[in-house]
């Protein structure tokens, strides 16, 4: 046995599938003298006892894109490493009951299909036949994933932790890491029972146990670790002579079946069935001190609790009456983690530098291959191939205390197949962060949603309108929001509407070289004193990290406000480049902001302040609104004559009434999605991510090749100017039917996917569906014509002029 290593340049806590990929995946960078830490025997935690199913399928195209390089990795995982493993790629029959779940399925398969999967719709009756055993006259059709199948999870983890070490990493088995300690520098000391080991980076790889360890970053920025655990279940029954029979027969396994109108997974496990339910009155443990959490639950499980799941087995009997026929021989009931959303924590740790999650994985089996390569990527390139904004752990802040985290966890479980509509609004864990004018808003018929914890309207119903949960549950455009959306935007384009818009993030950059600083940073030009610009923030390869508006308020003294979810994403990156001297103070939750927008805007602002209404769009001033202190900035997302009113929290009461009084119509955040498209303005982590660079988001006007600093994405931004784009943004208009294009909807021509959208929706000023964007750049041209897939139907669309469809040269946002 070789000695204790002192000295690793990365530390990974915790010896599961995920933790074992990250090294793996970190020695394949060429980054070998890394070490992992196991507390007990390798996947100890949740791997050793899951079932192993490896899916491909997901509405997330990150998710999907971990997935689908999971599945590529693993078929040639055992040869590679020399250890061979039980990995079946059998197949899965996704069931749907409704035609709604149809379309999901179609969106899903575009999707793949983008992503070189194969991905097939059957009816029903052609799923019989490769599936005999299936009863099939009540559902409306079924996805056939042909990559799907299940793998041996501690295999998988076994071999990831030889093909590792082969490479020259170390793993420690029964090493408990006991507490971490940074230094000065920002390196780490990592203490275990067996010594200490410095490093460079730390890995929290711990699964179910990521909460305990989180704890100890807490000294150096860190939070408690966003997640809860809950208990799941599958039923392996004895052998069925059927199945063996037809295995016999046809020389492979069934199809992994998917009843995900019902809630469960069915799968052959040898000639028998593994049945893995996820039960709507599901349980969660170790979430109070009734049931605290154990010291060490290695290689442990919970007792059966099979009443949970009786309904879920009586359905799954009746869809293959052959399961009646065997007895249960085994339950396992095990720990699995869930995020408040259910995706896993995979990327920076917020708050804290050279350190990283990769733990809360609730398919960690299916997804450590593309976790260990992302988590890699994090830490040696310091950005990743796919944007991973789905899965960063910062896309959660402060609001996700326990009770969150427990009213979240299982509100995920017990729809962990649900169909995520566009406007349905999850019930669970809301009311987190409140607006100071809330009781209002809600007064006035708003229907809210949860904006990074904030209750923001999303439209404002009419007595009589159907508000249910139920109404939501489509993927088309109309339901009782289509028409007051209408009204709310025919109100801002007439006469003048007001959007309460709680949890801008805001920061204060301040300090002597702050400009100098910023230029080092943003892509294009900073505001003079007095004024705003929006600027960009590039990665190395001048891909699009962040949008922010920059407002200048002294040589010295900027605020900048970005999105509401964007806060700790961009508290890091202001945080990391600014110098000793530059304080960046984060001021979220001290103000509120109005937007008043419409060509009454300005008559409007006259009637209840002082301020100067003259000054010109993008300038920005202190002023008196309803007798209140105000900072008012002329900017409209919706593209009409605007202001921005940002006040002290408890000054918003009187200046909101005051809008209102005098004839502002509120409107809401849907509205605001139709008014911002109409005019090309992107949106964070849809149209503006690292999936695209600046220059191929149409954002040039944004990025000085020319200016004297360097700042991240320059050289990589010039070697793009001089080969030139190979996609490039658009807007489209587009023939659509009832569904206006999601995101990652595929753009076809001449029988060719050449692009995707990257938002979409009804534009009520110009009367047309619009997408916006990213196509194959020699076809950028306006007039050329397409066709965008639609959950699953082609449409007709059309390239438009680069300028926005509403108010093209800006008259009205000018006026
Ligand atoms: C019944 C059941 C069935 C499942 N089926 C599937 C499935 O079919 N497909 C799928 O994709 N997923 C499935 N899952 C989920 C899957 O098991 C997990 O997502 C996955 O195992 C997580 O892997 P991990 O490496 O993140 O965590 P874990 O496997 O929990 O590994 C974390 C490791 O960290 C170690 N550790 C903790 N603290 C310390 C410390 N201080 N020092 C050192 N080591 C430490 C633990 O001992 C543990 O080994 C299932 C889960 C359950 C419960």
């Amino acid at each position: 046995m070789s000695e204790f290593p002192t000295k690793a340049r990365v530390v990974i806590i915790g010896g599961g599938a995920v933790g074992a990929s990250s090294l793996y995946h970190l020695a394949k960078k060429g980054w070998t003298d890394c070490a992992l830490l196991e507390k007990n025997e390798l996947t100890a935690g949740s791997t050793w006892h899951a079932a192993g199913n490896v899916p491909t399928f997901s509405t997330s195209w990150a998710v999907m894109n971990m997935q689908r390089y999971s599945t590529e990795l693993y078929a040639g995982l055992g040869e590679a490493v020399d250890y061979p493993m039980n990995y079946h790629v059998t197949g899965s029959l996704r069931l749907a009951h409704s035609e709604e779940r149809m379309l999901e399925f179609r969106r899903a398969a575009a999707m793949g299909r983008y992503q070189g999967m194969e991905i097939e719709l059957l009816p029903p009756e052609e799923a019989k036949a490769r599936y005999p055993f299936l009863e099939t006259h009540d559902l409306a059709g079924v996805l056939y994933d042909p990559h799907d199948g299940d793998i041996d999870p501690a295999q998988l983890t076994q071999a990831l932790a030889k093909g590792a070490r082969s490479m020259g990493a170390r793993i420690l088995r029964f090493t408990p890491a006991t507490g971490v300690t940074q230094k000065a520098d920002g390196s780490w000391i990592v203490h275990t029972d067996k010594g200490d080991i410095a490093c460079d980076h730390v890995v929290n790889a711990a699964g179910y146990y990521a909460q305990r360890v989180g704890e100890w970053f807490k000294p150096y920025g860190g939070r408690t670790v966003p997640m809860m655990v809950m208990s799941h279940q599958y039923l392996l029954s004895e052998e069925v002579p059927e199945v063996e029979a037809w295995t016999k027969q046809s020389g492979h396994k069934l199809p992994l079946l998917r009843d995900v109108d019902t809630s469960y997974y069915l799968r052959q496990e040898k000639h028998g069935f593994n049945l893995g339910p996820y039960e709507p009155n599901c349980r969660a443990h170790w979430v109070d001190e009734s049931d605290p959490m154990p010291e060490d639950f290695s290689f442990q499980l919970w007792q059966d609790d099979l009443d949970r799941i009786e309904e879920i087995v009586t359905d799954a009997m009746e869809r293959v009456p052959l399961l009646a026929t065997s007895g249960v021989s085994r339950v396992i009931n095990g720990p699995i983690p869930y995020a408040p959303d259910g995706l896993p924590l995979l990327g920076p740790m917020p708050g804290v530098r050279n350190a990283y999650e990769a733990c809360v994985f609730t398919f960690g089996i299916a997804q450590a291959g593309g976790a260990g390569k992302v988590l890699a990527e994090w830490i040696v390139d310091g950005a990743t191939e796919w944007d991973m904004w789905a899965c960063d752990p910062r896309r959660f802040t402060d609001y996700t205390d326990h009770d969150y985290c427990v009213a979240k966890g299982m509100e995920v479980y017990g729809h962990e197949y649900a169909m995520h509509f566009p406007w349905h609004e999850w019930p669970a864990g809301r009311d987190r962060k409140l607006s100071p004018v809330h009781d209002k808003i809600t007064a006035l018929g708003g229907q809210m949603g949860a904006y990074n914890g904030w209750e923001r309207a999303n439209w404002f119903a009419k007595a009589g309108d159907d508000t249910s949960e139920a109404a939501t549950h489509t993927w088309g455009r109309s339901g009782p929001w289509e028409q007051r959306i209408r009204e709310e935007c025919e109100a801002v384009r007439d006469g003048v509407g007001v959007l309460d818009l709680p949890g801008f993030s805001r920061f204060e950059v301040s300090g002597p070289g702050a400009a100098e600083a910023l230029r080092g940073l943003v892509t294009g030009g900073l505001p003079k004193v007095g004024r705003l610009n929006l600027v960009y923030i590039a990665d190395d390869r001048g891909r699009i990290l962040t949008e922010m508006s920059c407002i200048r308020r002294g040589e010295d003294d900027f605020l900048m406000i970005t999105a509401a979810t964007a806060q700790w994403h961009d508290r890091d990156i202001l945080t990391k480049a600014m110098p000793s001297g530059v304080t960046v103070t984060d001021v979220t939750t001290t103000r509120d902001t109005l937007i008043v927008t419409g060509p009454n805007s300005r008559a409007l602002l006259a009637g209840i302040s002082d301020a100067d209404l003259t000054l010109g769009w993008l300038s920005h001033q202190e002023a008196v609104v309803a007798g209140r202190p105000a900072m008012l900035i002329r900017v409209s997302f919706a593209g009409e004559l605007g202001w921005e009113i940002h006040a002290a929290n408890a000054d918003m009461p009187a200046i909101h009434d005051a809008v209102l009084d005098a004839g502002a119509k509120p409107f809401g955040m849907w509205a605001l999605n139709s008014l911002r498209i109409e005019k090309g303005y992107r949106a964070w982590k849809g149209d503006l991510s690292t999936d695209y660079t600046l220059l191929e988001g149409g954002l040039e006007r944004f990025v000085k090749l020319d200016k004297p600093q360097d700042f991240p994405g320059k050289p990589a931004l010039l070697a793009e100017k001089q080969r030139g784009v190979k996609k490039r943004f658009v807007t489209l208009v587009v023939d659509a039917g009832d569904c206006d294009a999601p995101y990652m909807s595929c753009l076809w021509h001449g029988g060719e996917i050449v692009g995707e959208t990257t938002s979409g929706a009804w534009g009520y000023r110009v009367g047309a569906s619009i997408a916006l964007g990213m196509l194959r750049a020699d076809l950028a041209v306006p007039g050329t014509e397409l066709e965008v897939e639609i959950y699953g139907t082609k449409h007709r669309a059309v390239v438009q002029q680069d300028r926005p469809l509403w108010d093209p040269e800006n008259e009205r946002l000018r006026a």
